[in-house]
C-alpha cells in the first residue's frame, strides 16, 4: 500500500556519539504522524539506533547488505545479521554503491533476492546520470535499472518494496530536479509498472524522489501526484532540517 515516507542515508557520515546526539535531536522534533520517518546509518551504528529508536516511531534502514547468507566475505554484512539486530530494510542500488562498488543490475538482482527471501523489506534505489538525461535516454536507462533489478519478481514480492527515484546528477550536488522532471519520471515509472504487472500493483507501490532534497524545495517535489516522499542524504544530517522535510508533506 503507498505510503508517505521520508528516509535519511547517512552515508558514510557520524562517530558513534554523533550518531547517537542526531538520533535524540530528531526524536525531540516533532514529526508528521502520517508519514513513515526512517534513517540509515552505517553499519557499525545500526544497533545502537535501533534500541535509541526503540520508544518513538522512527525506523532504522542499511545501506546495503551483501547477497550470500554467511561466508568468507570479509567486511560484508548479511541480511540474517541484520534481522538479528532489529533491523528489517535495507538500500540496494543506490548510485553511489552502482559506481564506487561496482554493483550491476545483475548483481542487484541477487541482493534483491536475497533480501526479500529473508523477509526484508526494501527501499530499491536508481536513476540516470546527467549524460543520459542529456542525451534524452533517461526515460530507458531507468526502465532498464527497473527491468534487471526487479521485473523478475512476482506481484506478491512488490508488497515489500518501496522505489527510489535519484538521478544521479541531483546526488549531493545541490542540483534538483524540478518538481515537473521528479513528477515526469514518477508517471514513466508507473506506467512501466503498469505495463510489467497491473494499474493496481503501479498505484500501490511508494515511489520516493532523491536528490539533494531541503526544506526549501520538500513541499513542491512531494506535492507532485506520483511523488510519495524522499531519499534524503545531506539534509538528513541535521534534525532540524530533515524533521522540515519531514512535515513539508
Ligand atoms: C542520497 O544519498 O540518496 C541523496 C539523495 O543525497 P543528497 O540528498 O545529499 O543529494
Amino acid at each position: 500500500m503507498r505510503k508517505k515516507i521520508v528516509a535519511g542515508n547517512w552515508k558514510m557520515n557520524l562517530d558513534a556519539a554523533e550518531s547517537q546526539k542526531l538520533i535524540e535531536e530528531l526524536k525531540s522534533q516533532s514529526l508528521a504522524a502520517n508519514v513513515t520517518v526512517a534513517v540509515a546509518p552505517p553499519f557499525v551504528h545500526l544497533s545502537s539506533a535501533v534500541s535509541q529508536t526503540s520508544d518513538s516511531s522512527i525506523g532504522v534502514i542499511a545501506q546495503n547488505m551483501h547477497q550470500a547468507k554467511s561466508g568468507a566475505f570479509t567486511g560484508e554484512v548479511s541480511s540474517s545479521m541484520l534481522k538479528s539486530i532489529g533491523v528489517h530494510t535495507v538500500l540496494l542500488g543506490h548510485s553511489e554503491r552502482r559506481a564506487y562498488f561496482h554493483e550491476t543490475d545483475a548483481l542487484l538482482a541477487e541482493k534483491v533476492d536475497a533480501a526479500l527471501a529473508d523477509g526484508l523489506q526494501l527501499i530499491f534505489c536508481f536513476g540516470e546520470e546527467l549524460a543520459e538525461r542529456k542525451s534524452n535516454t533517461h526515460f530507458d536507462v531507468v526502465t532498464h535499472q527497473l527491468t534487471e533489478g526487479l521485473f523478475h519478481l512476482t506481484a506478491a514480492q512488490w508488497e515489500n518494496i518501496v522505489l527510489a527515484y535519484e538521478p544521479v546528477w541531483a546526488i549531493g550536488t545541490g542540483e534538483t530536479a524540478s518538481p515537473a522532471q521528479a513528477q515526469e519520471m514518477h508517471a514513466h515509472i508507473r506506467s512501466v509498472l503498469a505495463a510489467k504487472y497491473d494499474a493496481h500493483l503501479a498505484q500501490g507501490v511508494s515511489v520516493l524522489y532523491g536528490g539533494s532534497v531541503k526544506p526549501a524545495n520538500a513541499q513542491e517535489l512531494f506535492s507532485q501526484a506520483d511523488v510519495d516522499g524522499g531519499l534524503i542524504g545531506g539534509a538528513s544530517l541535521n534534525a532540524a532540517d530533515f524533521a522540515a522535510i519531514v512535515n513539508a508533506f
